[in-house]
């Protein structure tokens, strides 16, 4: 359901190879979302053109700018219908992938995904805020992961405590975040972190796209994540 040349034509640019079994496994990730979305919202992105820019060229983009070495441990938060978590595994099933995501049926979906193409991962269905303060999850990933889950005050609090020193988190953002990223500054910096990168390229003309990466540098305070009321009602600013 990929939309073959234009997704090669989207990824060159990238310094990345999917190879034909990859690309055949990230198919039919496309495939069975665009079937399931007929009877389950999974997303609002449906045509075939743009499930393959929007949403798996999209992701894809995070292997040009973030070296992830073989094996590395990865949490995706707020992972949806697997976005990008699942892209950046069915494209390199060496990653050890965990995702996350407080809706079960969204999980459920990614499960099927999984086990038709013969691919494992950890799925967990927690809110972010709950697994992060758990030892078996907290700074435990060489990196986590999110794309449209929260402001990055809060995207921060959830996303930082389950790295561990020296990983990196990989908000991925529009272009006009310019605003939310400076209010995180101070965030970041109660959480451990630091801003290394802040990239703004062009996913394809006039579609701009912006990946910010956050490195641990020390550890996060116990406290932090804390439980949802208070995060949503006075975030880390
Ligand atoms: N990352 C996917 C994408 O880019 O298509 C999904 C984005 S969707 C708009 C936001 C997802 O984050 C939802 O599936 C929601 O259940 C999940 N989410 C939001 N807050 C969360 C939290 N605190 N813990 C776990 N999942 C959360």
């Amino acid at each position: 359901m990929l939309n073959k040349d234009l997704f090669y034509s989207t990824i060159q640019k990238f310094d990345i190879t999917v190879d034909e079994d990859a690309f055949a496994r990230l198919d039919k990730f496309a495939e069975m979302l665009i079937e399931t979305n007929k009877s389950f919202n999974l997303t609002a992105i449906k045509e075939p053109d743009d499930v393959t820019v929007k949403h798996f060229a999209d992701c894809l983009a995070i292997f040009n700018y973030v070296d992830i070495p073989e094996n590395a441990k990865v949490i995706d938060v707020g992972t949806g219908a697997g976005f990008p978590g699942l892209v950046l595994k069915l494209a390199r099933p060496d990653i050890q992938m965990t995702f996350l995501d407080s809706t079960k049926k969204k999980l459920g979906f990614i499960e099927s995904v999984l086990n038709e193409c013969g691919v494992q991962g950890e799925i967990l269905h927690m809110r972010a805020e709950e697994a992060a303060q758990l030892s078996k999850y907290r700074e435990q990933f060489d990196f986590s992961t999110a794309r449209a889950v929260a402001a990055l005050p809060v995207l921060s609090e959830y996303c930082l405590p389950f790295v561990k020193q020296g990983g990196t988190f990989v908000s991925m953002k529009s272009a006009e975040s310019n605003e939310e990223m400076n209010e995180a500054k101070m965030a970041i910096g109660i959480l451990g972190g630091k801003i290394q990168e802040d990239i703004v390229f062009d996913l394809v003309e006039n579609m701009p796209r912006r990946i910010i990466l956050i490195k641990k540098n020390s550890q996060t305070p116990t406290k932090y994540p804390r439980p949802s009321a208070q995060i949503a009602k006075k975030p880390l600013k």
